[in-house]
């Protein structure tokens, strides 16, 4: 049970979390960071596993990335998970980046490698892995669109790249930024227009539109509901709320419909794989962030 692990699964109303001398500390970092889900996903996994570690959120102003990064050291947490406004103000204070993480200028976290403190990026591996593993959908082959060219586009543009996509069309409101995340699809990668939508495997919307709407309302939406349909996969990565105006407008188009909750889950659980070498449990996981 998550409950009964060795961190106690700090959140359990009215259960002490057993903290030692010997917890090992990750955190996660950001302005604002009150609201974030991580330290719920991994506390979860920690407990759900029995292991010995325990997660917290720390406020970190803006400027400030270098200071968290040698309290890092000082303090030897065990790991990072790094938010805005510090992705990319962390790459130079670590010793190493992966190329992941370098191609895309910007780390969400960082681990240990042999006395190294390592920047990576598992956003849009994240979302291929939850999409493989929880959906049963593999992107090698797919027509993809990928609606908005901000952090989380770029992610997942190079990661459907990086799963054998057979085209990524960037479709965005500012014409230079979808140039931008184009290019980290190499050759497969393009600037797209609305009419790229109809014809695609996969529609990924990681804009921001839908974010706040009211659960199972049919606006704003991202794209024209007209160019949805049977054969599709659409993926919101808006995941407040869950059923955004758009998998709500797309599964009545008879598309097949995956929320944000999966790319949330997986990304973090990459990082608690790579910081215990455990596989931890994603269900328990999916569950804490639900809740
Ligand atoms: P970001 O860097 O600020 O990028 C926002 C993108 O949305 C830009 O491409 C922007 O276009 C576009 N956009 C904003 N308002 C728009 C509008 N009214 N009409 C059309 N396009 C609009 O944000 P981000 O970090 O990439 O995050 C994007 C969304 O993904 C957020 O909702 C976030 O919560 C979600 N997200 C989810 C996960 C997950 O694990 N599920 C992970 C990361 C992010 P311009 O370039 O024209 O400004």
């Amino acid at each position: 049970m998550a409950e009964t692990g060795p961190t106690g699964a700090p959140g359990v109303p009215g259960r002490a979390p057993s903290i030692t001398g010997s917890t090992r500390l990750a955190a996660v970092i950001g302005s604002p960071v009150r609201h974030s889900r991580s330290p719920s996903l991994a506390n979860a996994a920690f407990g759900a596993a029995g292991l010995d570690w325990a997660m917290v959120a720390f406020e970190v102003a803006e400027g400030r990335a270098g200071e968290a990064l040698l309290a890092v050291r000082a303090l030897d947490l065990g790991g990072l998970m790094v938010t805005m406004p510090h992705k990319a103000a962390v790459i130079p204070h670590l010793d190493e980046v992966t190329p992941t993480a370098a191609a895309l200028g910007a780390v969400n976290s960082i681990s240990w490698v042999e006395g190294a403190l390592v920047g990576h990026n598992t956003d849009g591996h994240g979302l291929v892995r939850s999409l493989r593993i929880d959906d049963g959908i593999e992107v090698s082959g797919f027509r993809c669109v990928v609606l908005g060219a901000g952090g989380a586009a770029r992610a997942v543009v190079h990661a459907l790249a990086e799963a054998g996509a057979s085209d990524v069309a960037v479709v965005n409101r500012t014409a230079s930024a979808a140039e931008v995340a184009a290019g980290l699809a190499g050759a497969v990668g393009r600037v797209g227009e609305a009419a790229d939508v109809a014809p695609a495997d996969l529609v990924v919307n990681a804009t921001s539109v839908g974010m706040g709407a009211e659960a199972g309302s049919t606006s704003p939406l991202p794209v024209d509901p007209g160019r949805l349909g049977p054969g599709q996969v659409v993926v919101d990565l808006v995941y407040q709320p869950l059923r955004t105006p758009l998998l709500t407008v797309a599964a009545e188009r008879g598309a097949r419909c995956v929320d944000g909750l999966g790319m949330l889950v997986h990304q973090a659980a990459l990082t608690i794989e790579r910081w215990t070498g455990t596989d931890p449990d994603v269900s328990v996981m999916a569950r804490a962030a639900r809740s």
